[in-house]
């Protein structure tokens, strides 16, 4: 919470400022802070229902703040159109989002594979946050048990770098001016390596690249305003 506090400072916001919290899914990386958020700020918690059902036994004090999301259709938060899609992951339900305002802004990390569905749900965005996980070679040969490398490699796991770059490539064809990469793995890449590996795919696209800082954030444009991210 208090890198969310600082981050947000960064760029003249506070936590008031937040009209909704957007979950992808329940593993811990991604709702670590929410206990803290919930205790201090309560802001409205939104989920798709087989993750909402899990957020209400791990967090018994999100009652009262959680709204259960439709997937696939978009939803009024505050001025913004959010639609949240699904990605295949090993959770029974994760997905990424797709929030349209002034700009388009999309969103998807935690996937083995970039389905259909996902690239519908990115295609166009002037803005998107895209998973570039691992290096494969950097997974194949590293200290990671053999069990957790099977997790990660799987079409419910994680995206590769190679594999990032074929959806960037894509997407910078769609008309996408900026891609975030986000979710490396600290074990199994590094940002030099995602950068260059994306960044090959995407010669001649005039599309900017860039990786979501570890700490702190940043923030890029989305059509007149602007969006903040983190890895
Ligand atoms: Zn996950
Ligand atoms: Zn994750």
């Amino acid at each position: 919470m208090r890198r969310i506090e600082s981050s947000l400072a960064q760029t003249g916001h506070t936590m008031r400022d937040i009209g909704g919290v957007l979950i992808t899914h329940e593993h811990s990386d991604h709702i670590s802070g929410l206990k803290m958020l919930l205790k201090y700020y309560r802001p409205t918690v939104y989920a798709p229902r087989t993750v909402a059902s899990r957020l209400w036994g791990m967090l018994p004090e999100i009652d009262g703040c959680l709204r259960v999301i439709p997937v696939g259709e978009p939803f009024l938060l505050g001025r913004l159109f959010v639609r949240a899609f699904h990605t295949m992951h090993d959770t029974d339900e994760s997905v990424g989002y797709r929030v349209e305002g002034d700009g388009v802004f999309a969103l998807a990390t935690d996937m083995g594979r970039v389905t259909d569905e996902v690239v519908a749900g990115l295609r166009g965005a002037d803005t998107v946050m895209i998973e570039c996980n691992h290096d494969e070679e950097m997974l194949r040969y590293g200290p990671y048990p053999v069990y957790l490398k099977r997790r990660i490699l799987s079409e419910r796991g994680h995206l590769s770098n190679a594999d990032c770059a074929q959806l960037a490539r894509s997407l910078a064809r769609s008309g996408t001016g900026h891609i975030i990469l986000g979710h490396l793995s600290r074990e199994n890449n590094t940002p030099m390596r995602a950068l260059d590996t994306v960044r090959g795919a995407l010669e001649g696209s005039g599309a900017e690249l860039c990786c979501a800082p570890a700490e702190g954030c940043l923030a890029v444009p989305v059509g007149e305003s602007e969006a903040v991210c983190w890895r």
